[in-house]
């Protein structure tokens, strides 16, 4: 007996698969399935979070509806994927925020807008928030730098703290001890396979979305978004270190480094995400979740937000729109940052702990 529905059909999809066998040359989670004979709940979520959706087993699979075994694993995995991450999320009590997420995260977005944008007006007279601000400091007329910093540091901590309480459930479920993540070599295997998407190809030959017709566009599209916001991240990285151990204050001249990783990594968050959100509404509704399409569209939505706000205030901030833009950004990346724990983000995070045993796993046996 398991936990949920939806583990029971997986348990069952994982049986007639671990007798055909057919897939196990298409991704990680048919050679992880045939180490086993017997499937915990830990082990389906395990598996389904080692699943990168590329839609391969479907198209390949004999026993697909219309057959009566009517195998779907993409989709199954997807819906126990889902679940399973609001089964780890912490605090428990907003477990429900991974249920009706597109709502819950536009309103939180919109509120947290709102208050950046009320904030400065409250805070700051009308000639400064519409006024011209140029040179270092200029941002910190309309927020104090201490403020922006303790209430950005304090969502970010918060988040941080969120999503490692959830890896620690999820690594618990798995089976796993905490002292098993610290294994080198796999923790390098993992992030190998994760940087490349080694698992997004359908075994090789791209990606399945709206037909039978494999393409790399989805890989793709994902690489402008990991990198992108990779690198807006070191851009903010960057800028914090020159405020604290430089004494030089934002914002910066167009040439200085936080502003050509932040302009590069902008770049990346507009194209990847926007085609992501092409390739979701084109994608076959038999691979999907449809349940979580509001999940994962915010968290696109999210990212393009955060990208186009960010641009737009690098192209205007010598002009008086840069007052409402920086409370549209500080507003936009507050509420990404806490609602990531709640997000379609932690797929990333499952995955990369899913390849990590996944990689110890194939070392205790002898294969790398
Ligand atoms: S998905 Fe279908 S073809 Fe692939 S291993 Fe399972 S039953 Fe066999
Ligand atoms: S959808 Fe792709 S990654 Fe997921 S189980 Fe099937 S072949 Fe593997």
């Amino acid at each position: 007996m398991h936990g949920s529905q939806i583990l029971e059909e997986a348990d069952r999809l994982m049986t007639v698969c671990n007798s055909c066998r057919y897939c196990e040359g298409l991704c990680a989670v048919f050679p992880a399935m045939e180490m086993r004979r017997a499937f915990s709940d830990g082990d389906l979520n395990y598996l389904a979070n080692l699943c990168h959706a590329c839609g391969a087993c479907y198209t390949d699979c004999q026993f697909s509806p219309p057959h009566e075994f009517n195998v779907n694993v993409p989709r199954t995995l997807a819906i126990a994927r889902a679940e399973s991450w609001a089964g780890y999320a912490w605090p428990r009590a907003l477990s429900g925020l991974f249920a009706r997420n597109g709502v819950a995260v536009s309103l939180i977005c919109a509120v947290s807008v709102a208050a950046f944008i009320f904030g400065f007006a409250a805070f700051t007279d009308r000639q400064v928030l519409l006024g011209v601000h140029t040179g270092p400091g200029a941002f910190y007329a309309l927020m104090p730098h201490n403020a922006m910093a303790a209430l950005f540091g304090a969502a970010f901590l918060y988040a941080m703290l969120a999503l490692a309480t959830g890896l620690r459930a999820f690594w618990s479920d798995i089976g796993e001890p905490a002292g098993t993540l610290a294994d080198p070599p796999s923790l390098w295997q993992a992030m190998k396979d994760a940087g490349r998407l080694r698992y997004l190809d359908g075994g090789g030959v791209g990606c399945f979305n709206e037909d039978e017709r494999p393409t790399d566009r989805r890989k793709i599209y994902h690489h402008l978004t990991f990198y992108g916001f990779l690198l807006c991240f070191a851009a903010t990285s960057v800028a914090t270190l020159y405020h604290y151990l430089l004494a030089r204050e934002a914002p910066y001249a167009w040439w200085d480094l936080p502003v050509l990783l932040g302009t590069l990594g902008g770049i990346g968050l507009l194209i990847g995400p926007a085609g992501l959100l092409i390739e979701k509404f084109k994608r076959d509704a038999a691979l999907v979740d449809e349940k979580r399409t509001g999940m994962d569209t915010a968290f696109i939505l999210m990212l393009l937000l955060t990208s186009m706000t960010g641009l737009a205030l690098l192209a205007w901030r010598d002009t008086v729109a840069m007052g409402p833009l920086l409370a549209l950004h500080l507003g936009v990346v507050f509420s990404l940052f806490i609602t990531l724990p709640y997000s379609k983000f932690v797929h990333g995070l499952y995955r990369y702990a899913a390849l990590v045993r996944y990689a110890r796993e194939r070392r205790m046996l002898g294969h790398g």
